[in-house]
């Protein structure tokens, strides 16, 4: 099993961008709208005005349903929030990765150890409590007593972009044309990014898929909507 630290997966990700040259990254602009005419997407509306394009790709995770919502049938993704809690320890006083039915402890060789994770409907709330910082805490103890020797610290909290059974939705939008998304990936954007980004690019240029892209279809059966309760049972 191994770890990424994603902070240094998107860094990684920023330099390949200004290494291929050919593209423009416009940051911290929020995407007010999208714009659709007759069926068909014109561009985004942002702070600074309409960026025209023939074709939009959405990926703003757990916010991406405000962004169809409006133009299109409501996507079923949702925020669901995950706090994480770090301990900095001698190295190697955990040794490897440890998971114990909904939480685990994950050793970095500089010493320091990841504890998580809540999985709660809190709406967009980012913030983080008390409640899940002892319950985090005290798993922790359970699990390694030699952490209780140390303090946290750090104590943060994301939202994950759910979507029914946790199975993203990849593909162009049935009735509006030039309009794409890659978002819902819930528990596993990390894990499932790559190969999520590679399919999508192979249907926005046409190519054969790397994979069947229907099970990720916006139309397709996704079955009922996986609880808290399941998603906090997952191994
Ligand atoms: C505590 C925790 C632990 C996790 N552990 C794992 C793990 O071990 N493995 C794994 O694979 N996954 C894990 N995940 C899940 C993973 O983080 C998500 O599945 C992944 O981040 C989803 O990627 P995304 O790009 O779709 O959404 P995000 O990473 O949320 O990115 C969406 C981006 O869109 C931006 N945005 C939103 N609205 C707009 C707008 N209107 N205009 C412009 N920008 C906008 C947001 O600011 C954000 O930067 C974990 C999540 C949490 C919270």
């Amino acid at each position: 099993m191994a770890q990424i630290r994603n902070p240094r997966l998107l860094k990684a990700l920023r330099r390949a961008l200004e290494l291929a040259k050919k593209l423009t990254v416009l940051e911290q602009q929020t995407v007010q709208a999208l714009r659709v005419e007759a069926d068909k997407i014109i561009g985004v509306e942002t702070e600074q005005g309409l960026i025209a394009a023939k074709r939009v790709i959405v990926t703003a995770g757990a916010w991406s349903a405000h962004l169809l919502n409006s133009v299109a049938t409501p996507l079923a993704v949702n925020p669901v929030r995950g706090q994480m809690i770090l301990f900095v320890t001698p190295p190697n006083l955990v040794s490897r990765i440890v998971l114990a039915k909904d939480r685990y402890v994950i050793p970095r060789r500089d010493g320091s150890v990841l504890v998580g994770s809540t999985v709660e409907p809190a709406g967009f709330d980012k913030s983080t409590t008390n409640t899940a910082r002892e319950d985090l805490k005290s798993a922790a103890f359970k699990l390694i007593p030699r952490l209780a020797d140390y303090t946290v610290q750090k104590h943060w909290a994301g939202l994950r972009p759910s979507s029914p059974n946790g199975v993203p939705y990849i593909g162009k939008h049935p009735n509006i044309e030039g309009l794409y998304m890659n978002t819902g990936h819930f528990r596993n954007g990390i894990v499932l990014g790559l190969a999520s980004a590679r399919l999508l690019a192979d249907i926005v240029l046409e190519r054969v898929p790397i994979l069947e892209p229907s099970d990720y279809a916006l139309t397709a059966e996704r079955g009922e909507n996986a609880t808290i309760e399941q998603c906090r049972n997952e191994p």
